[in-house]
């Protein structure tokens, strides 16, 4: 199983980390979780198309983990020119009714899909990618789901479960993916010390976990049960008894020498597995052992 870290940032503008998107490849499928703006760019920089990707997981529908939706939705239908299958989405209630808002028939996109559909240099050109008229519109296949739910793919499942975050505003979701190449939990966004992140991603050779700021420098104590610090990732890590650690969601204040390393370092004290310190680009390989390889960008 390899996964590459698309972004790595927050909603805070930055060129060096774009806001929130995983890729997992396994067994025979490219899965994205969550595309928050930019992380589609860098999904085109780690050499992968929107025809490439078979599913996408969105964690929560705070805009720096789902605005490069639309993107991937519309490339992967332009490109795609009806020749793959639709693109299956999992996320927590309203996805349908956002991906409504977006691509029906009276959404946000639903001129522009009429116009491609319709015109003919629209048609001439999906031709020439090899589609056969008349165009069909773009059509995910979305299903929404919630902690508890289970996803079968080909030869992997993913658990869903409740992220501690932004509830009850958003229904906040995590993932647990297993399959015979490695287990890894994707935290989404979550805060404090969350139990149902530490059951969830229990014995997983990977956890990446938002990572937002530098314990103690809080504003409040329900900024802290929202947004995940270093020190309470690293009981989630050791509680949960995972092997690799991956820092993500990373302000830029707490993006710098000295501060990483301090973070770093306190963490490896309570914590005696792998830590890394997530890079946009950055390429993880899991071996037999469970443990992750990095290939820097
Ligand atoms: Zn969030």
């Amino acid at each position: 199983m390899k996964i590459t870290l698309l972004g790595t940032g927050t909603p805070a503008p930055s060129l060096k980390r774009q806001s929130s998107g995983y890729l997992i490849e396994v067994g025979n499928d490219l899965i994205v979780m969550d595309h928050g703006p930019g992380a589609h760019h860098r999904l085109i920089e780690s050499g992968h198309r929107a025809v490439d990707v078979s599913q996408a997981f969105i964690s929560h529908l705070h805009y720096d983990h789902c605005m490069d939706y639309a993107r991937l939705v519309l490339q992967r239908w332009d490109m795609g020119a009806d020749r793959i299958p639709d693109l299956k989405v999992y996320g927590p209630t309203p996805i349908a009714r956002m991906t409504e808002l977006l691509f029906g028939e009276e959404g946000v996109y639903g001129p522009d899909i009429r116009a491609r559909i319709e015109h003919e240099s629209s048609i001439f050109v999906f031709e020439e990618r090899g589609g056969y008229p008349p165009r069909k519109s773009p059509a995910p296949r979305v299903k929404e789901v919630h902690a508890g739910d289970v996803v079968e793919g080909n030869g992997w499942q993913v658990t869903v479960g409740n992220a501690s975050h932004v509830q009850p505003q958003l229904e906040c979701l995590a993932f647990r993916l297993d399959s015979p190449e490695g287990s890894l939990c994707y935290s989404g966004d979550s805060g404090g010390v969350c139990d149902e992140i530490i059951e969830l991603a229990r014995g997983c050779d990977m956890l990446i976990h938002m990572n937002h700021y530098l314990s103690g420098t809080e504003p409040t104590t329900s900024y802290r049960k929202a947004c995940g610090n270093h020190r309470d990732n690293a009981e989630i890590a050791r509680r949960a008894g995972v092997k690799t650690l991956v820092l993500t969601h990373v302000l830029a204040q707490i993006d710098q020498p000295g501060i990483r390393e301090q973070i770093m370092r306190e963490i490896q004290q309570e914590f005696d597995g792998q830590v890394i310190w997530g890079e946009d680009l950055m390429q993880l390989t899991l071996a037999e052992n469970g443990l992750a390889t990095i290939e820097d960008p």
